[in-house]
């Protein structure tokens, strides 16, 4: 069955998502302390005249950084140009994007985490001193080129705090980590987002559909859409809480956003009675990615409270336990 509350980003955002993403701070809900900073800096650089420094976000897929990163670009009356690190492959590919742009512009570049060394290195002068230094030919007759730059403001995306270098996070005069939702602001996304698919879901229902979201803006739109159609499949003008619980049902997502794959990790954990387990081990027992377990399972499983990360490995605590109903002591997997 299809992973339902999966974070792919680039296969499923047809046109439903680009005319769903909030266009200014009033439809992005959330997120306060990072949106009420952000405008004092926005003003203030607009006030300077002068562009915004470079801007890290870090956090889990589908918490809106993409989106947050539109917005100030909006508010900035900037041009925005999007790409992701991998697809930076040769230092000319990131010369021919810094070239390109204007002053006060904005790149948006995400999973800054896998930028390769080599561009990086190509990247610092570039963010500090707005110069771009390119090597042209080899042996001795390269030539160093310098090429002044406008000044932009460098926005990066990560979901890997943790393995951006420290020479590169440095460059970054913002921080911001963005934290998962609560049910009030999904629910609050769902029913804004209803509204402008012309099918509004009933308060009950867009707060259902949050309950079962994972702290997550992108999950909550995909249950929606889906939610939607079983709606529009039975004539029903409004989305009703009856239709969502059913909807979320066949769709395989439980009572607390869990989907298969949640529980396989949680079963395991629990299973193994309180002893750590090594993320190769799960990611061979889930027969998954270890960086989609660390970057899409883990984080909300963590952040909830049904996870912990040790230096010996993932434990579960009590609330899995619970969730299971069982007691860290009780022995119910041996026979
Ligand atoms: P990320 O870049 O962190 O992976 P995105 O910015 O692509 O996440 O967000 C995923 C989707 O969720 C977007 O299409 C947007 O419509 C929606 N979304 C994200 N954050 C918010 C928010 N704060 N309020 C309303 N919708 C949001």
């Amino acid at each position: 069955m299809e992973r339902m509350v999966e974070l792919e980003r680039f296969t499923d955002e047809g046109s439903y998502e680009i005319s769903l993403r909030p266009s200014g701070w009033d439809e992005y809900i959330g997120q306060e302390k990072i949106k009420k900073n952000l405008k004092v800096f926005i003003e203030a650089s607009k006030k300077r005249e002068e562009a915004l420094d470079h801007i890290l976000f870090f956090g889990p897929p589908g918490l809106g950084k993409t989106t947050i990163a539109n917005i100030i670009s909006t508010e900035m009356n900037a041009n925005i140009k999007t790409t992701a690190a991998p697809m930076i492959e040769k230092a000319g590919d990131l010369a021919a994007l810094l070239t390109n742009i204007e002053e006060g512009d904005i790149l948006f570049i995400d999973e800054i985490h896998r930028m390769s060394p080599a561009i990086e290195e190509i990247l610092y002068p570039a963010m500090e001193d707005f110069r771009l230094d390119i090597i042209i030919g080899s042996g001795p007759a390269a030539q160093t080129v310098k090429i002044d730059l406008p000044r932009f403001t460098l926005i990066g995306a990560t979901t890997r705090a943790g393995m951006l270098s420290n020479p590169l996070r440095e460059r970054f005069g913002m921080h911001f980590r963005m934290q998962f939702y609560t049910p009030d602001e999904l629910a609050k996304i769902v029913t804004q987002a209803s509204h402008k698919l012309e099918k509004v879901a009933q308060k009950e229902a867009a707060v259902e559909m949050a309950r079962r979201s994972r702290g997550t803006p992108r999950i909550a739109l995909r249950l929606l859409k889906r939610v939607r159609d079983f709606a529009e499949v039975l004539d029903e003008e409004e989305i009703s809480l009856e239709r969502a619980q059913y909807a979320l049902d066949q769709l395989g997502v439980n009572n607390l956003g869990f989907d298969e794959q949640d529980i396989q990790l949680l079963e395991l954990l629990v299973s193994a009675k309180n002893k750590p387990m090594g993320l190769s081990t799960i990611g061979a027992a889930l027969s998954e990615d270890e960086g989609t377990i660390e970057d899409v399972l883990e984080p909300y499983l963590i952040a909830n409270g049904y996870i912990e990360r040790t230096a010996r490995g993932r434990i579960a605590t009590q609330k899995s336990y619970e969730h299971f109903k069982l007691n860290k002591q009780e022995d119910l997997f041996s026979e």
